[in-house]
């Protein structure tokens, strides 16, 4: 039934049975409309009919506090202008990061916070100089959703550095609307195009969620050091970071050795494509790995002494920590001088590298390995991400919200 004429019509069902609160948000009349014409699909609609563009509120799930709960909450969402899109978000994962910042591990978040920057979803709107996506499209959300596009970083594809301060998913100051922007445990999201990224048909939408930030945070340091195949690639940690960095790292053709606290990872480690794994306790494995690693990375998402893995390098070459985004623990200035190994961070990516990340996983297979939840069970699934009972990304069935 069309909400705006009361006419029950072919023209006016939607799609596929995907009559959710989303669509009917959005509108029924906006679903028919023919592809790249934004809004209304006949003149009877014109005066009266919801816009799938227009200004909305939004279910979404929001953390309240520090305490690791969560309860719906309803957001709003921005009208679309020319460049934006709209995207209904079907697949949305729990990323460390969401807990960092709700915990305020970085400071303390503006509440009600609304986390989430790796989701996936269908376009349902699109803004009339978009030209990249179509209504029907995926497309995926990631860590940032605007920076200024004329500094020097962002013309060279580095947004996630921009000068004049990126804007980041969730619990970043709204320079286009005001207030804070809201995340992916949402049902929809309001982003300009130059933001989102295409998301091949036919992929497991679900396992490429976590492309969108663990994937590409893992990608670029790989791509910026250069790890070529044959070469040795330690990984540090085996979370949601650690296993797309092994898929990935595999995928290149690269010798990845993982090390991981949890015994019950080590097998893990080489379904996803490890050559070893080892743990850290093991201190005869750590004698003889000395020197042997090309490239390095942390993705452990707390302190800790780094020297140890330091010593793992070759002569000139680096540990890059991903992870711990904290003051780091235990690098000693004389034994990184004596091979000259470099401490580096990094911190995701470019929206082009990201597409790339996408690209790449599409053409070699790979997805995250994760489980599905609803968002009833978002605070629960957090907390085994923080005692590291979590062997899979979670991600949350946003159609359920
Ligand atoms: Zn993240
Ligand atoms: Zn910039």
């Amino acid at each position: 039934m069309c909400q705006a004429c009361n006419e029950r019509s072919a023209q006016h069902l939607t799609r596929e049975g995907e009559s959710r609160r989303g669509f009917l948000t959005a509108g029924a009349a906006a679903l028919a409309a023919p592809l790249t014409i934004p809004a209304l699909s006949g003149a009877a609609h014109a005066q009266d009919a919801p816009s799938a563009l227009a200004e909305s509120r939004v279910q979404s799930w929001a953390a309240f506090d520090t305490s690791g709960s969560f309860a719906p909450h309803t957001i709003p969402r921005r009208a679309a202008g020319p460049k934006d899109m709209v995207v209904e978000i079907l697949y949305s994962s729990i990323c460390h990061s969401d807990i960092h910042t709700y915990k305020g591990d970085w400071g303390m978040p503006q509440f009600p916070l609304v986390p989430g920057h790796e989701m996936v979803g269908r376009v349902t709107g699109v803004g009339s100089e978009v030209t990249k996506f179509r209504e029907g499209d995926y497309a995926g959300v990631g860590t940032m959703v605007d920076s200024c596009g004329t500094c020097a970083n962002c013309l060279a594809d580095r947004e996630q550095n921009c000068l004049n301060g990126t804007t980041f998913t969730y619990n970043s100051a709204d320079k286009l609307s005001g207030g804070v922007t809201y995340g992916g445990y949402s049902r929809k999201i309001v982003v300009k195009e130059d933001f989102a990224l295409r998301i091949p048909p036919g992929v497991d939408l679900a396992g490429f969620a976590p492309l969108l930030c663990a994937g590409i945070t893992t990608f670029s340091p790989i791509n910026h050091w250069d790890l070529r195949p044959g070469q040795r690639y330690g990984v540090i940690g085996m979370g949601g970071l650690g296993r797309l960095a092994v898929k990935l790292a595999a995928a290149k053709g690269a010798e990845v050795v993982v090390f991981t606290t949890s015994e019950d990872k080590l097998e893990d480690a080489k379904t996803f494509g490890a050559a070893e794994a080892y743990l850290w306790s093991d201190e005869d494995a750590m004698r003889r790995q000395r020197g042997s690693f090309d490239l390095m990375l942390s993705t452990v998402p707390v302190a800790y002494p780094m020297q140890p893995f330091l010593n793992l390098l070759k002569l000139d070459k680096t540990l890059v920590n991903v992870g711990a985004l904290f003051p780091v623990e235990g690098a000693h200035g004389m034994m990184m001088g004596f091979g000259r190994q470099s401490l580096a961070g990094s911190m995701t990516g470019g929206i082009a590298e990201t597409q790339a990340v996408i690209d790449f996983a599409a053409h070699h297979g790979i997805a995250a390995s994760y489980e599905m939840i609803a968002p009833e069970q978002i605070g629960a699934a957090c907390q085994k991400v923080v005692n590291k009972e979590a062997r899979y990304r979670y991600v949350i069935d946003m159609t359920q919200a």
